[in-house]
């Protein structure tokens, strides 16, 4: 038989807003349970430096993720390796399924999934993905010391990896589709001092080219966006970083979303369109998507959720 577990407050995702959401509720003495998912700290985890968390001038992003772990548990919160698979919001308390098999419910639910990287949707980014096609450069960077690299996109992300990636490659070509970066500027300019560095500017990626056996990439081809004309640029690894969309996988068919995903919250709340259920961090945030918003909201979302339940009385019905 399924192990079931009940909670005041259950936490899914273990991002800024997941952590923070843990330690205000724990302090509340909600006693909430936190799980953690695929990718536990979130995405954070994929970077090296962190230089705008307050605080700290420069952190790792692995490591300030541990802390947060390490500062939620310390709270209170209990912290569970495992990934909601489904969750009934029709009636309260509220029921989550995981892999593991226990049934999680809950009085109140804060979600936190976050976001996840975009792909372009190409048929051969699909063939070579894990194959030459990246979406993580601290993951898959190391194996590409002395090659040619191309990064596509022009945001913080792309600018970031570029130069992460100098750490490696022999050269490194940014592809972008304007000629215009959207990344903030100190990033732009380490950028443009970066001799390794190439931006191809006015250009999209039409197809990545390779060897069958063993599968691997040999090129990509980029496309003039007025011209048309086609450039091929030898490379051996095709980091793709055009931005993420929300993980809104368990919610996207009941709450309410906008802007291409995001759950919409209330204005200056993180109440979604159900009672008792929350929404804190990337899942929600089409505008800022910064560690420290996402840990503002999570905070926000464990005290909406302890008015909530105080409203509630012994959180039953
Ligand atoms: P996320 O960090 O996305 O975490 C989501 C969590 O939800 C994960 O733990 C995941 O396992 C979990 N989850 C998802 N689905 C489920 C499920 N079904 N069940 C259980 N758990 C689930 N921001 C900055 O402020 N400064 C930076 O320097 C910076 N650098 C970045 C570098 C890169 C490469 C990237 C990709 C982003 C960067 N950001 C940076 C943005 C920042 O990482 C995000 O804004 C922040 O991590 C969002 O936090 P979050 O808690 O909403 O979600
Ligand atoms: P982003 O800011 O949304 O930028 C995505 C980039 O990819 C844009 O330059 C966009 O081009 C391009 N793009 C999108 N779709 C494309 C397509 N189909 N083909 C070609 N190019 C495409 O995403 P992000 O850089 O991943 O950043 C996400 C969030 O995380 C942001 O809020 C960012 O500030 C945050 N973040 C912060 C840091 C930091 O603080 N150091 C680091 C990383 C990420 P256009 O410009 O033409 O739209």
């Amino acid at each position: 038989m399924a192990d079931t577990r009940h909670t005041k407050v259950l936490i899914i995702g273990s991002g800024p807003a997941g952590y923070t959401a843990g330690v205000y509720a724990s302090r509340a003495m909600l006693e909430p349970i936190l799980v953690q998912g695929m990718e536990p700290g979130g995405q954070l985890t994929t970077t090296t430096d962190v230089e705008n968390w307050p605080g700290h001038s420069e952190i790792q992003g692995p490591d300030l993720m541990i802390n947060m772990e390490t500062h939620s548990r310390a709270m209170g919160t209990e912290i569970i390796s495992d990934l909601i698979t489904s969750l009934d919001m029709t009636k309260r308390p509220f029921t989550a399924q995981s892999d593991s098999g226990t049934v999680y419910t809950a009085d109140a639910v804060i979600l936190a999934t976050g976001a996840r990287a975009k792909w372009l949707g190409l048929e051969s980014e699909e063939k070579f993905k894990g194959f030459g096609v990246s979406a993580c450069a601290t993951c898959d960077g190391f194996f590409y010391r002395g090659q040619e690299i191309v990064v596509i996109g022009g945001g913080n992300t792309a600018v970031e990896e570029a130069l992460f990636l100098t750490n490696f490659a022999s050269k490194v070509t940014l592809i972008h589709r304007r000629d215009e970066l959207r990344s903030e500027k100190i990033l732009e300019d380490r950028l443009m001092k970066n001799e390794k560095i190439t931006p191809l500017w006015f250009h999209e990626l039409v197809e990545v080219v390779g060897d069958e056996n063993p599968l691997g990439v040999t090129a990509v081809r980029a496309k003039h966006v007025e011209t048309g004309e086609i450039t091929e640029i030898p490379c051996k690894g095709v980091f793709v970083a055009i931005g993420h969309a929300p993980a809104n996988e368990l919610v996207k068919d009941t709450l309410e979303t906008h802007m291409g995903g995001y759950v919409k919250t209330a204005p200056d709340s993180t109440a979604t369109s159900i009672p008792g259920i929350f929404a804190a961090g990337d899942l929600t945030d089409h505008k800022y998507r910064q560690a420290v918003t996402s840990a503002g909201m999570g905070c926000m979302a464990a005290l909406e959720a302890e008015r909530f339940l105080a409203e509630l009385g012994d959180g039953t019905e």
